[in-house]
């Protein structure tokens, strides 16, 4: 191996690790942070309070959390809150970098990219989802300019909702397999795993179990309560209950027993790490052909806009 590293990762500020609030970047940034410890890295996590990645130490940060990109319109201005827990991890960061080879950000927000000349160690930004607002777009390719082969993206259709698409780094996303076992008898169940929030469209895959006479179980973080009332108050003879949000331990033992996984979401995904979690517990997915390469961005907010 090249001479090890020191890496600084910082999480993203929209939830403490192991929440689920992060969604898949939570999974990505502890399989990312594995496989370099085991290729002979050394790396400290900068996360909010109270985050929690099983064989991993975390340096807890406090503050107020951050809102989520997805929940914004494309016009949105960029905001804090007091006492901003994004501010104060990129703080520690100012005052600990000089101790470390690369700085890897995890966060989906505006004031890493906007930082990155003020420092003077490389950094490494993981995009985890598509164009969102026009304050993101803007300070994202900003950032590939003036340092080239810095912004990573899981998939080339989450790059084609870019405008500078072809200078972003795919990198996929990969798993740890040993944490998922294949479950040979599949019971009745269909699944459907990822947060409760409208760009995912739980009320697709409620439908469509319907039609099946299948149950539908629902796994994930519920980050948006007043949604899934919604959803249940519009389907109340459909099949369906929420199991809650476990860890991945829980999670791939109760998703492989199931019959397949429904993803039905109505953005384009960026990657989906719950695909790749069925597969690798042995359950068919079956999934909307959203995420498949699309060149016209304006097309897809218009989709975007129309759905939510
Ligand atoms: N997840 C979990 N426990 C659950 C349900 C979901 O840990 O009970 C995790 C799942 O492993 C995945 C993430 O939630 O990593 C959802 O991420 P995905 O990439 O599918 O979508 P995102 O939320 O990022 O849009």
């Amino acid at each position: 191996m090249a001479s090890p590293l020191r890496l600084l990762l910082l999480s993203t500020p929209v939830g403490p690790l192991g929440s689920g609030l992060g969604g898949g970047v939570e999974l990505t940034l502890r399989n990312i942070a594995q496989e370099m410890v085991q290729r002979g890295h050394s790396l400290t996590i900068l996360a909010p309070t109270n985050s929690r990645l099983e064989g991993l130490v975390i340096q807890e940060v406090p503050g107020n959390l951050q809102i989520t990109a997805q929940t914004q319109g494309r016009d949105s201005p960029i905001s804090l809150p007091e006492n901003s827990v994004l501010a104060n991890l990129w703080d520690a960061a100012c005052q600990m970098h000089h101790s470390y080879d690369l700085l890897l950000n995890f966060a989906y927000d505006w004031l890493p990219f906007y930082l990155t000349p003020f420092f003077d160690r490389p950094i490494a930004h993981l995009v985890s989802m598509g164009s969102l607002t026009a304050a993101m777009d803007q300070v994202i390719e900003q950032t590939i300019e003036r340092f080239p082969n810095t912004i990573g993206v899981h998939s080339r259709a989450q790059a084609d909702t870019f405008s500078f698409s072809d200078r972003c780094v795919v990198l996929g996303n990969g798993l740890d397999l040993s944490l998922y076992q294949f479950q040979p008898q599949p019971q009745n169940a269909l699944a459907w795993v990822g947060r409760i929030a409208p760009e995912k469209g739980i009320e697709d895959a409620i439908v469509a179990a319907q039609a099946t006479g299948a149950t539908l179980k629902i796994w994930g973080a519920m980050t948006d309560p007043d949604y899934w009332q919604m959803v249940c108050k519009n389907h109340p003879q459909a099949n369906f209950s929420y199991e809650g949000f476990l860890t991945t331990e829980h999670l791939q033992q109760c998703l492989g027993h199931c019959r397949g996984l429904l993803m039905t979401p109505k953005w384009i995904e960026a990657f989906g790490n719950v695909a790749i979690e069925a597969l690798a517990c042995g359950v068919p997915v079956i999934a909307y052909r959203a995420g498949w390469p699309c060149r016209n961005c304006s097309r897809w907010q218009n989709r975007l806009a129309g759905y939510i």
